[in-house]
């Protein structure tokens, strides 16, 4: 059978096939390149032999004269150099182009490296040169045929091309002795196939012959249409006249994304992996500018940045190569994006489809400040655990790290501390927990301590070859003492780096990042979802709105009585005997919470912000050390209260529960000091009076944590009068305020956390006295799993190991947690059908608890303010049908 031309397809650069042509018999190598040449990128000019008869080529059909020649010939007018020429010898590759994406076929190159071609390119590249690229070529040739022999079962030939494989390589380790092709060509010549070297025309039949029965002998049935196509392009070599060089670029910054090309290209040199090349900005002008224009052609093309290979032989550049980056930063790729965005390229269902939710952290770890590194001495290398940037003590064990983090908490020093162990285990986690970053001997990505550090949010950075000895550690020449400062930086590009010292971390700018142009993108598609922040001061509501917060969904108030100059106020206030002196201590707290609520408040103006009342228990605020007890003495002292340390610490101990977490907390400490949340109450309601007449719209929230049952939300909302006591309750109480302010229609909402399983099963009930739920997830999964969320995890890896668990409840939702949600959800709107409903445990930032609480019908989630743009890209997915 003769090869029908309609099966063989020439192409090259700005010239393609029209639409008659079936691409898919190109196979998917072919099909790339000739993609490229109808781009007009100056790929080489090529010739396929589409699938439908790349099998069958065989003796009688291929006609050199006729079904190759002209091919060639048409390659000799492009590149001025002719197939066979005896003095200026145009090579060939021949390229195996399946329909499948992973092949495993040889490199087929330099064909038509002969005796009567060899010397010619031996004069143009140097005899070395030669010599490897022959045996390059015979090595391919040779891997054809054992793929046959293989096939064939012939365990003669496969050991015999098992062989010549063994020696090929070897004589190609042998460099320096490679100076003469023409001895190659003797060496090997009975083993290669008969008249292999004689002429290039003689080969190029020869191997694609030999190509096409393989095809044909890898179909499992001798019926089956062959879905792989050959194509033949000629090369070029960046060492073949004064006018050439070869080398490869990046379409832009690929930390950055600066839309400059960045790489290296090399002159002379032919092993571009040992040779150091020169800066890509160095190539002649007018190379650099078709470079950058190319590789604005192919991301357009790609949508992707792209990593091109090129020769330029004779003055002219040929793309050689181009494919995918893999290491680049998500903020390079953001830049591409909206650079083929705001071109109109892409929509922007596209950009939200292509960005991970977690991806966005990248554009939140901080990096080094590169200039403070000078002088510090430096060790490279390492395995990335957990990338970003660290700083701290070097401390060798949990005990010294955290007695180190202690003191230097009390002496008012620097308490960052970076764990140096050769392993951590389940018990080591409080100290990653504690630390800025962990540097580990033993493991790599999966090692404990990177796990741990991932989960907490820590650099981890794994060195296999440092020694730990007596409190000192061996990293190449460094030595690191306990107590030393170093530096880990761990990019998620690059290589490692360790710096004895202390370097200065830069805090990522999302501004630059690209981020908050994708925050606002996201937002366009969220639908009746929104994502608050959990904001506990000004400066977290800054940062939450910044990064595209619609409101607060939960401020945490005990946080704020924690500052220095209230904590012993608040302690004070607990240890009054009465409800009078109480007052008098919570009085003079009023005047910092106003300020607080008013400054949260102001910075969500027109949002609505969820403020919970005091829920940790009492027994937290006590003093835990003699520094805090003293401290306390003295507060009191200066207050006229007289009191004996040993009087002080018998109260202290009175005060102190064995399981604060299930004890004295939440809404029951309202029950018992309702002064506490009267207090709380009017602050908040004299914030928001004040933001009122100064014009500003504000839309507070009140929320009573730790219910248990609809009677506590009962009481503490709408009180209660019973004989010798009135409970005043918050509506009261905000209504009072509101009334003395003189402000008209102030909007607000009290309603309460459901965060234990006893308050879930009773939504119906508490959902009459609450006009909003939030899940509190970390308390509803401690409470509904009975496992404490501060301890979980010196034993969960135990769980992980043993598949009891899977994953980690406290991040992702439990199944058992999602049913009493499913379950309050319906009955709390059963009650009352405009609840408004959102989650503000931790969960709220993982995409699929986001996705969810969508489809349970919540309204909101709320996270910590880093965590919300990932969120807002999660609904915003969910929203579009995208996966997440
Ligand atoms: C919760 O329990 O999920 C919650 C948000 O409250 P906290 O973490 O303050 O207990
Ligand atoms: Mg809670």
């Amino acid at each position: 059978m003769a090869i029908d031309k309609k099966n063989i397809h020439y192409f090259s650069q700005g010239k393609g096939f029209g639409k008659a042509v079936d691409r898919d018999t190109f196979g998917i190598r072919a099909r790339l390149v000739v993609d490229l040449a109808e781009k007009n990128i100056p790929v080489l000019p090529g010739v396929i032999f589409d699938s439908q008869c790349a099998d069958w080529i065989d003796e009688e059909s291929l006609d050199y004269e006729k079904d190759l020649k002209k091919y060639f010939d048409m390659f000799a007018l492009e590149l001025g150099k002719r197939f066979g020429d005896e003095n200026h010898p145009l090579l060939l590759k021949y390229v195996i182009s399946p329909n499948r994406a992973i092949a495993d076929y040889p490199l087929l190159h330099n064909i038509g490296l002969a005796r009567d071609t060899v010397e010619g390119f031996a004069d143009k590249v140097g005899s070395v040169f030669t010599s490897n690229e022959l045996l390059f070529l015979m090595q391919g040739e040779t891997r054809i045929e054992k793929a046959i022999a293989e096939i064939e079962e012939d365990t003669k030939k496969i050991k015999e091309y098992t062989d010549l494989l063994k020696d090929i390589a070897d004589a190609s380790k042998d460099k320096a002795k490679n100076t003469d092709p023409l001895k190659i060509i003797e060496k090997f010549e009975k083993r290669m196939p008969e008249g292999f070297f004689e002429s290039a025309e003689k080969q190029a039949c020869y191997m694609l012959r030999t190509i096409s029965y393989l095809l044909y002998k890898e179909k499992d049935d001798e019926d089956d249409e062959c879905d792989t196509a050959i194509f033949i392009q000629p090369m070029v070599y960046g060492n073949y006249t004064k006018n050439s060089c070869s080398g490869s670029c990046m379409s832009r910054n690929v930390i950055t994304g600066e839309k400059v090309i960045q790489g290296q290209f090399y002159d002379e040199a032919y092993n571009e992996l040992f040779t150091p090349g020169k800066p890509i900005e160095k190539i002649e002008k007018k190379y650099y500018q078709q470079l950058t224009k190319i590789s604005g052609l192919l991301e357009d093309e790609f949508k992707d940045i792209r990593s091109i290979r090129f020769t330029i032989e004779n003055s002219k550049l040929w793309v050689i190569d181009q494919k995918s980056v893999e290491q680049r930063s998500t903020a390079s790729q953001l830049m591409l994006y909206f650079d083929l965005l705001n071109r109109k390229l892409i929509d922007e269902k596209t950009l939200i489809d292509a960005f991970k939710p977690s991806q966005l952290s990248e554009l939140l770890h901080p990096v080094i400040d590169f200039t403070s590194v000078k002088g510090l001495q430096q060790v490279e290398g390492g395995i990335a655990g957990a990338p970003g940037a660290a700083v701290g003590r070097v401390y060798f064990s949990t005990d010294e790290l955290l007695e180190a983090k202690k003191l230097a908490k009390q002496k008012g020093e620097d308490t960052r501390c970076i764990l140096l162990m050769c392993a951590t285990y389940a018990g080591d986690v409080k100290a990653i927990e504690q630390s800025t970053g962990v540097l580990s001997n033993e493991g790599g990505y999966s090692a404990h301590a990177s796990v741990v550090s991932r989960q907490y949010g820590k650099i981890s950075l794994v060195r296999p070859d440092m020694k730990i000895m007596n409190h000192k550690a061996k990293i190449g020449d460094m030595i690191i003492n306990q107590g030393d400062y170093i530096t880990l930086n761990v990019p998620y590009y690059g290589t490692p780096v360790i710096y004895k010292g202390e370097a200065k971390l830069v805090q990522p700018n999302p501004d630059k990042l690209g981020l908050l142009d994708m925050v606002n993108v996201c937002k366009k598609y969220l639908g009746n979802f929104t994502v608050r922040a959990n904001a506990d001061s000004p400066k977290d509501a800054e940062l939450a709105l910044k990064f595209g917060a619609d409101g607060v969904g939960l401020c945490r108030t005990e946080h704020m009585f924690f500052a220095e100059d209230r904590i012993n106020v608040f302690r004070s206030m607990i240890l009054a005997e009465n409800a009078a002196e109480r007052k008098k201590m919570l009085s003079q707290i009023k005047k910092f919470q106003v300020k607080d609520f008013y400054g949260i408040l102001k910075t969500m103006a027109g949002k609505h912000c969820t403020i919970r009342l005091l829920d940790s228990p009492l027994h937290e605020f006590l003093p835990h050390n003699d520094n805090e007890m003293n401290a306390l003495l003295e507060h009191l002292k200066k207050n006229g209260v007289k009191m004996t340390k040993a009087d002080l610490q018998a109260r202290v101990d009175a005060l102190a529960e064995s399981n604060p977490m299930l004890g004295h907390r939440g809404c029951r400490i309202a029950v018992s000091y309702p002064e506490i949340y009267e207090m709380q109450t009017q602050a908040i309601f004299e914030a928001a009076c004040k933001l009122k007449k100064e014009k500003i719209p504000v839309y507070p929230e009140v929320m009573v944590p730790i219910i248990m049952n609809s009677t506590e939300l009962k009481l503490i909302v709408y009180g209660k009068k019973i004989e010798g006591s009135n409970y005043k309750g918050l509506i009261d109480i905000a209504d009072e305020t509101i009334a003395a302010s003189g402000v008209k229609g102030l909007d607000y909402k009290i309603g309460t956390m459901i965060e234990l399983p006893g308050a879930a099963i009773g939504a119906g009930e508490i959902a009459r006295y609450a006009q909003f739920f939030s899940f509190g997830t970390n308390d509803l999964t401690q409470t509904t799993l009975g496992l404490s969320r501060d301890d979980f995890n010196s034993f969960m890896p135990d769980y992980s190991t043993f598949d009891l668990i899977e994953g980690n409840p406290f991040a992702t939702l439990d199944p058992r947690v999602r049913q009493l949600i499913e379950i309050a959800t319906e009955r709390g709107k059963a009650s009352r059908p405009d609840l408004k409903i959102g989650l503000c445990g931790e969960h709220g930032a993982r995409p699929e608890n986001i996705k969810f609480c969508m489809d349970t019908g919540l309204n909101y989630v709320s996270c910590s303010a880093y965590s919300v743009p990932i969120a807002l890209l999660s609904v915003a997915k969910i929203n579009l049908g995208l996966q997440l």
